[in-house]
Order: C-alpha cells, then structure tokens, then sequence
C-alpha cells in the first residue's frame, strides 16, 4: 500500500505531519508530501486529514 498526498486537494494544515508515528510526512512548501521511504501504511495521517487529500494505493 502507498499512501500520498494530492497537492491539489492539501491545504497545508499540517495534522498529518503530527500523527505520523515515524515522521515520514513534511513540509514541501505550502504542502504536505509523504516520503514512501519511510511511510509504514498506518493510515493514520489520512484519518486526520480535514480535506480528504491522503488517499492510499492498494
Ligand atoms: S500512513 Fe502512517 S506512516 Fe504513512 S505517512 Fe501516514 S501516518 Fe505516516
Ligand atoms: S492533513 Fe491533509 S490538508 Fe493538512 S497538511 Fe496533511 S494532507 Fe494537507
């Protein structure tokens, strides 16, 4: 699983950053960007997000 951001949609709130147990999520300017390298598919960041932007790959 995969889980990303749509940049379109991301608002840069930044609640996903501060649920991510491993930090895998940071600031790409005004938006949010989810480093796959060190994402363990939780979902939690996507449970936070107010505008529906994280959405995952099965
Ligand atoms: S799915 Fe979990 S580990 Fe991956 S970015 Fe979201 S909160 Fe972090
Ligand atoms: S919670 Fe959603 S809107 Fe807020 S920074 Fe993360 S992806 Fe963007």
């Amino acid at each position: 699983m995969a889980y990303k951001i749509d940049p379109v949609k991301c608002i840069g709130c930044g609640s996903c950053m501060h649920v991510c147990p491993v930090m895998a999520i940071s600031k790409d300017g005004a938006k949010c960007k989810i480093d796959p390298a060190k994402c363990i598919s939780c979902g939690a960041c996507a449970g936070q997000c107010p505008v529906g932007a994280i959405s995952v790959d099965m």
